[in-house]
């Protein structure tokens, strides 16, 4: 039965995937409200996905890349405008200009950007630039089309391996610099890492693990090389900053919600909790932006950059915005995500960094067909699969259940047990942010929070 128990002005800041799935979920459901969307950039969502991929292939363009409407939502779409706070007592958001936007719910969804190379003077340099936007993927795709002597990709996480990937397919000399001991080590731990250094050196990537650029050079303004820590150079006329995602929530400093360097945090059913852990009431977050806690993974707060978890978070932050408590759902959607690359279709359940031991449960790197089952304390708590899709449901269902790990060797295709290794995840307990508050006061009714903003 739709759920219209709570009627009234819904304002979504961030049109993208998470914003556009939940109007529509929230038209869906029976909202029959004033709807209006706010978005910084000045088109109407579109997906990301292929821009790291199909759009660097020249197989589509960045312009092309859309994301299908499920519904009509009708929105008020405020494209190309930022908000810039919440005011949570008079329930308005502050729009750049100015104007104050009043609401009675308020969905945030304003996901993250690509951190940027830290030197500006050097970020400035033509050929240098990150990709998160389509107007990034089209600005790239212009340079890769001018057939660059050598694009140096830093970072090899899954966008810098994907962008990677894309060159070697255009036939591009790419050098591929990481700081940690392979690619994408901090995702998928040390023996998916070493299987992803095999692959992207046979496939022609000059890789340079446990080394970072130090400096990147410049003639007349345009991109001519870098520097490496270990003494090497790179003679280079394109370099894709790689570093990772910056959660957007500098709008919300001083809106007394909990919001920081990994996301604003909220409850499970992706209510806001404000910078005192108290859960609001009227301000939901969902999609990269958030972090929220996960029952399976000992209810510590996630924040995940996952396209599946935006469309899923969405739906039911969608739904509990306009239903009364006891009808209210918990987002418990198990993570998943999904990469290409060198050929390979990778694709991920659960969280492969919770965990402390991987096991290769069928296939081998040889075969470059295999899936890695990751456990945590003799339980089930991850799987990635390379070129072996059918086989995650199953791994998922051994996730839900919180199945041993590590799991029955009936369940593989081996006639010897696979030996449990260490995942060489990075350790959760090494904390890569400074504090984000601050305790003030000493009397009981005097005791608050200050936030704390460092610069990384
Ligand atoms: C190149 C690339 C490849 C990817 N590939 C995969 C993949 O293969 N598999 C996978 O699972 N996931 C992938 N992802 C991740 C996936 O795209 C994200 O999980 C998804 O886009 C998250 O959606 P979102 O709506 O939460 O955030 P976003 O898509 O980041 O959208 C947030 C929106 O909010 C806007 N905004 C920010 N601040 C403000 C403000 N103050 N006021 C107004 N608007 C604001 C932003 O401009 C943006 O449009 C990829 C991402 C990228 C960039």
């Amino acid at each position: 039965m739709p759920g219209t128990d709570r009627p009234g002005r819904i304002v979504v800041v961030g049109a993208s995937l998470a914003g556009l799935r939940a109007a529509e979920a929230l038209r869906d459901n029976g909202f029959t409200g004033e709807l209006t969307l706010v978005g910084e950039e000045d088109r109407p969502p579109y997906d990301r996905p292929p821009l790291s991929k199909a759009v660097l292939l020249g197989r589509v363009r960045a312009a092309d890349v859309t994301l299908p409407a499920r519904r009509a939502v009708d929105a008020r779409w405020r494209l190309g405008v930022r908000a810039e706070g919440v005011d949570l007592t008079h329930r308005t958001v502050l729009l750049a200009g100015g104007e104050r936007l009043p609401y009675d719910r308020l969905l945030i969804a304003t996901g993250t950007r690509a951190r940027p190379w830290p030197h500006p003077g050097e970020a400035a340099l033509h050929g240098v630039l990150a990709l998160r936007t389509a107007a990034d993927a089209a600005l790239l795709s212009g340079l890769l089309d001018a057939g660059p002597r050598r694009v140096l990709v830093i970072g090899a996480g899954f966008t810098g391996s994907e962008i990677a990937s894309a060159c070697r397919g255009r036939g591009l000399d790419v050098t591929v610099v990481e700081r940690g001991p392979a690619p994408l080590v901090g995702a998928l731990g040390g023996t998916l890492g070493a299987f992803a250094a095999a692959l992207q050196r046979a496939h022609g990537v000059d890789l340079r693990c446990g080394v970072t650029v130090t400096s990147l050079q410049g003639r007349d303004g345009r991109l001519v090389g870098a520097e490496l820590s270990d003494g090497g150079r790179i003679e280079a006329d394109v370099a894709v900053v790689c570093l990772g995602a910056v959660r957007n929530t500098e709008w919300l400093d001083g809106s007394g919600l909990a919001a920081g360097p990994r996301g604003l945090a909220c409850d499970a059913g992706c209510r806001a909790f404000d910078m005192y852990g108290i859960v609001t009431d009227d301000v939901f977050v969902a999609g990269d932006v958030a972090r929220f806690p996960h029952p399976l993974f000992e209810y510590q707060l996630l924040s995940l950059e996952h396209w599946g978890n935006a469309v899923a978070q969405a739906e039911v932050a969608a739904h509990n915005m306009i239903s009364e408590g006891p009808r209210r759902r918990p987002h418990l959607a198990v993570p998943a995500f999904w990469s290409s690359q060198f050929g390979l279709n990778i694709k991920s359940v659960g969280v492969p960094t919770f965990s402390d031991r991987v096991v290769i449960a069928q296939g081998s790197p040889a075969e470059r067909r295999l899936v890695a089952v990751y456990g945590y304390r003799g339980r089930v708590t991850a799987a990635v699969s390379v070129n072996r899709a059918k086989s995650l449901e199953y791994y998922e269902r051994l996730i839900e259940s919180a199945a041993p790990f590590p799991p029955d060797p009936a369940t593989t295709d081996r006639t010897v047990a696979p030996t449990p290794v260490p995942s060489d995840v990075p350790d959760p307990r090494q904390l890569s942010h400074g504090p984000t508050v601050a305790l003030t006061g000493h009397l009981p009714d005097r005791r608050g929070l200050a936030l704390v903003r460092r610069e990384s």
